[in-house]
């Protein structure tokens, strides 16, 4: 099907190289002779052993053999650290115009030649990038906007961090976006849009105490869901997020002096429909008992272990 075959380049991505084939091909897309699931396998890394061999079929030079190392895991919410949008060096793709892999790899924030930000949307209409072959001549995926992508610079403070922090500051910014989190979500790997600010949103909240005290207040607010609750109930997403922070963040000390100031009773008279969290989180953080559990889900009482991970809505013991 492909007749013209230029071999992959060695830190060269896999779903670049395909773009690039399919342009080399007078393709317009690598779904224009790739099925769709083999596709999307490979732009999420999760490609199957079937699936490596349709492609080797197809394209024999193409290497994917990116293994995921579970034993260096960086984050409570996803064990790959690679994106499945693409984020990109526009300087490099004027100079080379190939995508490299260690671009998709979140623990890179900058390119190494350049020193530029990493890119994974357009400056100019917002929008996020997309595994298109315009990406090859540095160009906005958005066909409305096609504008050259252009790097946005991040803070030092920022460009500094090491991949355990960059997963704590993901890990911050989903309690920006949602301050009543009691469950974390499991993904497969980052699927943030706007991958910088993000990270940024979560730095801020990890180190800048005003913006602390806002996540506090928005907990303590009527409008909160947990209102009724007791402090310990009230407060739990930030007992969550703190518990999970690989490193030392100046909010740790900020939350362990409010705890110290605040009466953390749990009693209360409220009443609240659900409250789920993990058995993890409830025994570790909340000192719910397997017995207190076990009155309200007689399920468990066969079970030697519970998981972990297993989620349970303690609204009836904490109410
Ligand atoms: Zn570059
Ligand atoms: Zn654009």
């Amino acid at each position: 099907m492909l007749s013209v075959l230029p071999k992959q380049i060695a830190d060269e991505s896999l779903a670049g190289y395909l773009l690039r084939l399919s342009l080399r091909n007078g393709f317009t897309s690598p779904l224009d002779w790739l099925d769709k699931p083999l596709w999307y396998a490979i732009t999420k890394n999760t490609i199957s052993k079937k699936q490596r061999e349709r492609l080797s079929e197809l394209v024999p030079s193409a290497k994917s053999t990116r293994r995921l190392n579970l034993a260096s895991r960086h984050s409570v919410l996803f064990p790959d650290c690679h994106t499945d949008m693409p984020r990109i060096c526009p300087f490099c793709m004027k100079g080379t115009g190939y995508l490299k892999e260690k671009w998709r790899n979140i623990g890179n924030l900058t390119c190494e030649r350049h020193g530029c930000a990493l890119c994974d949307s357009c400056q100019e209409c917002g929008e996020q990038l997309i595994w298109s072959p315009l990406l090859l001549e540095g160009t906005c995926t958005n066909e409305l906007c096609l504008c050259p992508i252009q790097s946005s610079p991040i803070s030092s403070q920022i460009s500094e961090l090491f991949i355990d922090e960059i997963c704590d500051c993901l890990l911050a910014s989903l309690f920006i976006k949602n301050p009543y989190t009691t469950i974390l979500p499991i993904y497969h790997h980052p699927s943030v849009c706007n991958f910088n600010s993000t990270l940024e949103q979560g730095f801020n909240l990890l180190t800048r105490n005003e913006v602390y005290e806002q996540l506090r207040e928005r907990l303590a607010a009527p409008t909160s869901p947990f209102y009724q609750l007791s402090a310990k109930y009230r407060f739990f997403p930030l007992a969550l997020l703190i518990k999970h922070l690989n490193s030392a963040w100046p909010i740790s000390n900020c939350y362990a002096s409010f705890v110290q100031t605040t009466q953390v009773s749990s009693t209360s008279n409220s009443c609240i429909e659900s409250f789920i969290v993990t058995f993890d989180s409830a025994s570790e953080l909340l000192g719910i008992t397997r017995e207190q559990l076990i009155q309200i889900f007689p399920e468990l009482i066969t079970k030697k272990a519970i998981p972990r991970n297993q989620q349970l809505d303690i609204a009836a013991i904490i109410s």
